[in-house]
């Protein structure tokens, strides 16, 4: 835990569509040693649903959580090929992400999916962690505030306080998504600090304190440190870098 934010710095690997399930014991197994010494931090991975058991055995006696990629908004019904929040937590996980830019695009996931999804994520008892952030043309048209902020409006919209409280937001600017481009330390400061005062509205002046806010958009392990730094940082939400277990350790480890 920090001293100055009190809130705990989090590390979250986003596997997206890679690992089988021997990959799958694999890379949790090359990250077990950075993340039994960051005992400070939070550590979680994000495997893809086929290797969500595999990952839930390889994971017992550590402390690195595990996350789902997505979910559907009902517990239960007939929706082929969609898998409910409910069956997540029997599989083992504590967290989801919810409305990541890669859905956004191709899935065509609104602001509003995105509520229903944090519901149903609620209501099943994971955590979710929520991805918001503008793309190259909404920065260049100076446009990343408005945008971030309706994706939290919208998003967050009706849910209670104590809901807020226990959500964990991810700023990711998608042009910075598996680009090899991360925004500066400041940049992201910038949106972070935003996103902080925005959710006053959401959670009250302690809540939106307590609320942790991940980086993330090309976070490796030589840029990781200065990232992490910024006051209103949390920690990671990483994907191509997570993949590599040296990599990863290496981010888990950041100073
Ligand atoms: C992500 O998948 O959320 C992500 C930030 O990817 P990358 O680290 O590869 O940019």
């Amino acid at each position: 835990m920090r001293k100055s934010t009190g809130r705990r710095f989090l590390l979250a690997g986003n596997w997206k569509m890679h690992a089988t399930r021997p990959e799958t014991t694999a890379l949790i197994d090359g990250i077990k040693e950075a993340a039994a010494k960051a005992r400070d931090r939070d550590v979680l991975v994000a495997p893809p649903f086929t290797a969500l058991e595999t990952a839930a055995r390889a994971l017992v006696g550590t402390t690195i959580g595990l996350a789902a990629q997505n979910l559907h908004t009902e517990p239960k019904g007939a929706f082929t090929g969609e898998i409910a929040g409910e069956m997540l937590k029997d599989v083992g996980c504590g967290w989801v992400i919810v409305g990541h830019s890669e859905r956004r695009q191709y899935c065509n996931e609104t602001n509003e999916l995105v509520r229903l999804k944090i519901d149903a994520a609620l209501r099943a008892g994971l955590t979710p962690i929520v991805c918001i952030g503008e793309t190259l043309r909404e920065r260049e048209a100076d446009n990343t505030l408005p945008v971030i902020e309706r994706q939290v409006r919208e998003g967050l919209a009706g849910l209670s306080r104590d809901a807020v409280k226990n959500l964990v937001i991810a700023y990711e600017p998608v042009w910075a998504i598996g680009t090899g481009k991360t925004a500066t330390p400041e940049q992201a400061e910038e949106a972070h600090g935003a996103i902080r005062r925005l959710l006053r509205e959401f959670a009250g002046e302690t809540g939106a304190e307590s609320i942790r806010i991940l980086y993330g958009g090309s976070v490796k392990a030589d840029n990781v440190d200065a990232l992490m730094a910024q006051p209103n940082i949390d920690g990671a939400l990483v994907g191509g870098a997570s993949l590599d277990t040296t990599a990863f350790s290496r981010i888990i480890a950041f100073q």
